[in-house]
């Protein structure tokens, strides 16, 4: 593999968040890991960046369903120091080509995708082809297709697929929806949610190239606003409209887009506005209910999300997203469940950004 440059994300506060939805049933599954319910599953992270080195492999220091188990790497260095550090048996060390003989591996049940975005889809289909489960990083792919193909894999391989959407366990991720369903403050009438970091660095990082990101801050960071609105309401965008973007670097961003704004049509006619960036420090959602305002910010970090009510602050024990998602992928393993943020949920949020895109090239309102 070429050598290529590890990224910074200055300004992105790297912390955590808990939360129970919704499972339903699916077909049945990992003999594997229903073989071992009382057992820890292992858990292949493929690509050691930063999302993996700083938050997924300390979370599953901490998982009680789940442990690291083995790791994927171009940079045999770099993974032989991983293993010293986790604890990780050398025969369990993979690289990009041997991969597939990871089907040989009864220690590893699911495989966790932390690569760039347009490798997710083929490490994905690869994992599910070699008998594993699989976690993938949001955004699930670079196009619709694509995560539509990767769904289809799962399922023909009789895996489990679920998209790293931590939100799904931020307790102010959960409380906003409570608050929403229940009607505390009477219905929602407006919604506002921003996510961006200050992305002036090298110019051949991957998430500057189209290639390999897909696009640019729309897919990295707005995805999460996407994720929120509908999170939070449970109901689906039927169109996107006043899509603009602004680039602050054309020079730096070139290949993919800084700054996006965009408004998201719900079918009862209510309306979320949204933007995300790579040259503004944000993290908020705000929302309008009839009786008060509720509003979470930073509302999408790891840690240290804060939010208010019309009845004073919202306060909630810090938890670790990030060990709450991976023991959550693993009990629905064991169990046999489908997990709560299933593949589906990645193919909804790509529905929409695909329509944002179609409405930057257009100019006009496009349906999702
Ligand atoms: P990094 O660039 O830090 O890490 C990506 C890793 O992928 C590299 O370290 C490398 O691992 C491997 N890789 C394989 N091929 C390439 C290539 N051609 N170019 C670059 N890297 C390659 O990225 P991040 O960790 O920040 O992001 C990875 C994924 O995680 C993305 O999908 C991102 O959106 C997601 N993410 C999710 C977050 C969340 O909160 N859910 C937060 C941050 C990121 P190796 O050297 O071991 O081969």
């Amino acid at each position: 593999m070429e050598k290529y440059q590890q990224l910074s994300r200055r300004g992105f506060i790297r912390a955590g968040a808990i939360g129970i939805g919704t499972l339903s049933l699916t077909p049945a599954l990992s003999a594997l890991a229903l073989n071992k319910p009382d057992k820890k599953l292992g858990i292949a992270i493929v690509g050691l960046g930063m999302y993996a080195g700083g938050q997924i492999a300390p979370a599953l220091q901490h998982t009680q369903n789940c442990y690291l188990a083995g790791l994927v790497s171009g940079h045999p260095t770099k993974a032989a120091e991983w293993a010293a550090k986790y604890n990780v048996p050398s025969k369990n060390i993979y690289n990009y080509q041997n991969f597939d003989t990871i089907a040989q591996n009864p220690d590893i049940d699911i495989v966790y995708v932390i690569l760039p975005v347009a490798l997710h889809k083929e490490y994905t289909i690869r994992a599910a082809k070699a008998g594993k489960h699989v976690i993938c990083e949001k955004p699930m792919a670079v196009t619709v297709k694509d995560c539509e193909e990767m769904v289809a894999a799962c399922k023909k391989a009789n895996r489990l697929l679920s998209i790293g959407y931590r939100m799904h366990f931020d307790p102010y991720a959960l409380e906003l929806k409570r608050i929403y369903q229940k009607q505390v403050y009477g219905k929602l009438k407006a919604f506002e949610a921003a996510n961006g970091f200050f992305y002036n660095t090298d110019p051949k990082a991957w998430r500057l190239n189209k290639a390999l990101a897909g696009g640019g801050s729309l897919m990295d960071m707005g995805i999460y606003t996407i994720q929120a609105a509908r999170f939070t309401t449970g109901m689906e965008p039927v169109a996107v409209m006043n899509v603009r973007q602004e680039k602050t670097n054309p020079e730096l961003f070139k290949e993919v887009d800084d700054k996006v704004f965009w408004d998201m049509e719900f079918p009862n006619g209510f309306v979320a506005k949204c933007k995300s960036s790579y040259s503004d420090q944000l993290s908020s959602v705000h929302a309008e209910f009839e009786r008060g305002n509720v509003d979470v910010k930073p509302a999408f970090y790891y840690n240290g999300n804060k939010g208010t009510t019309p009845d004073g602050p919202m306060n909630f024990p810090p938890v670790i997203q990030q060990t709450l998602q991976m023991d959550d992928f693993a009990n629905c393993v064991k169990i046999n469940k489908k997990s709560q943020v299933p593949g589906e949920e990645g193919v909804k949020d790509m529905k929409v950004v695909e329509a944002i895109y179609r409405g930057l090239a257009s100019g006009k309102r496009e349906l999702v």
